[in-house]
């Protein structure tokens, strides 16, 4: 059995606690892909210290310095794209092409950060004064820690880790227990990449105990956080108590308006594809579909026709489009809404069921499911549920398409599928979101724009593209007089 260690100071450590939980494949519960360690707050400080005094000397590293390392990993990291996918398959879920197309993300999450370490844009302006300077330049915000969730286990890590550590930060990192492997492999290239003792620390365990530890630490300046609405804004209330800069990027209920004028096929491959594909557990999956009553019966007829076709099974095996759950707890979740939505008076088309036989019976399998007469004010339309469900909403025409869709808490992401300019920009507009996608699924955002939401799905500064040295980094004006 593998047993992976936290990396802090530039070492490869147990932890205080002595013990260790197992990260498991939740297509076949009979396979532990690793043990890691269950961290307690000593570990948490330890790391918290070694950050704190590798801060200086890293900051004053110049920055195309510092990006050196990021592409040094990049490029070990590309020489096992393959392997890192398979892990990815095996301790999330994920199909495999899903999971090498992250890994490749996250190679080029690396280098485009890299790069950026040669255009950290400041500028200057003239003065109103004779002979002086105006201009800004950027600071490091110091010790910075980093809180991820399972669903995008390399990515995420992966875009909050480089931009910190370019901007000068060094970093702690926690990432989420179902699948903390894919980010190790991450910190395991920086490391052989030859990146300074202490500039990032890797820590493992419960949430509750060392997230609680890492966010409290004094040295901690800023918290970068990705998960669940309710854990992010109970961490924003402790947090805040102490002034630092935090970022949440949370939940989402994210649209689909669907309108007359669409191709109808086009409109249920981008449906299925934001729904269903990586089973439907992305923020930025697509969990209500909003149609135009006069398209609404065949184009459900073609949505149903092509979800029935879906294949549903292990990651691993060529074919397979729909991985499991991620683990037990999410399907349960899953099921339950499926049951609230029949009760609530919406109408199950298809799916919805835990697969069992065979080779089911070892995994968290569960069919994608379709419903139909869904309303605002029920709870499948309104609470993110984070797995495969679809909830079918028909709208009048276009304002009452975009009534239904901005009648949510959540404002991640949302898509419009017309070929009619006036009504997309139109949208565009009125739309609450953060990432806003024509004739293109809710999911599948690029990492060279800035990401993130509106409303309750993120609070703070924007993550990825040029926007997210803005969150590592702190501006300072400088007014300096060249004569005297
Ligand atoms: P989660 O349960 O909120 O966990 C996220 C991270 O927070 C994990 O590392 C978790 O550790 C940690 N954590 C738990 N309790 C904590 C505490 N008290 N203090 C500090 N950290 C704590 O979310 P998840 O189930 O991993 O991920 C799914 C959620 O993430 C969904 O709601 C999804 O929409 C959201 N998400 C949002 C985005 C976005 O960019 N908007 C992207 C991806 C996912 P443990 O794993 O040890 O519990």
């Amino acid at each position: 059995m593998n047993v992976f260690q936290n990396y802090i100071n530039g070492e490869w450590l147990a932890s205080k606690s002595g013990k260790t939980f197992p990260n498991i494949n939740p297509a076949n519960t009979d396979e532990t892909v690793g043990l890691f360690q269950s961290s307690n707050a000593d570990d948490v400080d330890q790391a918290c210290s070694a950050a704190a005094a590798a801060r200086l000397a890293w900051a004053d590293l110049p920055a195309t310095k510092r990006g050196e390392y990021l592409f040094k990993a990049a490029e070990l990291l590309e020489d096992r794209l393959q392997q890192l996918g398979e892990e990815m398959t095996r301790e999330e879920g994920k199909t495999l092409p899903e999971a090498i197309g992250e890994v490749k993300r996250a190679i080029n999450i690396f280098r485009y950060f890299a790069g950026e370490g040669s255009r950290q844009f400041t500028y200057q302006v003239p003065s109103e004064r004779e002979n002086v300077l105006c201009y800004t330049i950027r600071k490091p915000l110091g010790t910075v820690a980093l809180i991820t969730p399972w669903n995008f286990p390399s990515a995420i890590p992966a875009w909050k880790i480089a931009p910190a550590l370019i901007a000068g930060n060094t970093v702690v990192i926690k990432p989420a227990s179902l699948a903390p492997l894919s980010s190790y492999r991450l910190i395991e290239a920086l490391h052989e990449a030859g990146i300074p003792p202490g500039v990032i620390n890797y820590v493992t365990g419960s949430g509750g105990l060392v997230g609680d530890a890492l966010t409290s630490n004094p040295e901690i300046k800023a918290v970068s956080f990705t998960g669940s609405t309710s854990v992010g804004s109970a961490l924003y209330k402790k947090v805040s108590e102490r002034r630092i800069r935090v970022q949440l990027e949370m939940g989402g209920k994210n649209p689909t308006v669907v309108l007359s004028d669409a191709d109808l096929d086009y409109a249920a491959d981008i449906l299925i594809n934001g729904a269903f594909f990586s089973t439907g557990q992305k923020c930025t999956a697509c969990s209500r579909a909003i149609i135009e009553r006069s398209i609404y019966e065949p184009l459900v007829e073609r949505l149903v026709e092509k979800t029935r076709k879906l294949k549903v099974g292990n990651g691993l095996e060529p074919g397979v489009q729909i991985g499991p759950a991620v683990d037990e707890e999410q399907l349960k979740t899953d099921l339950e809404y499926i049951d609230i939505a029949g009760k609530e008076g919406a109408q199950l088309l298809c799916g919805g069921k835990r697969l069992t036989g065979d080779n089911y019976d070892k995994g968290y399998f569960i069919e994608p499911a379709i419903f139909t007469g869904v309303t605002s004010e029920m709870r499948v339309a309104q609470e993110e549920v984070f797995g495969p469900v679809l909830a079918l909403m028909v709208a009048e025409d276009f304002d009452e398409a975009m009534r239904i869709a901005n009648d949510v808490r959540f404002g991640l992401s949302a898509s419009i599928v017309s070929k009619d300019l006036t009504r997309v920009h139109e949208f565009i507009k009125r739309i609450e979101a953060g990432l806003i996608t024509v004739n293109l699924p809710t999911a599948g955002v690029e990492y060279q724009l800035p990401f993130g939401g509106t409303k309750e799905s993120s609070f703070g500064m924007r993550e990825q593209g040029p926007e997210a040295l803005d969150f590592y980094s702190e501006s300072r004006t400088v007014y300096l007089k060249y004569t005297q």
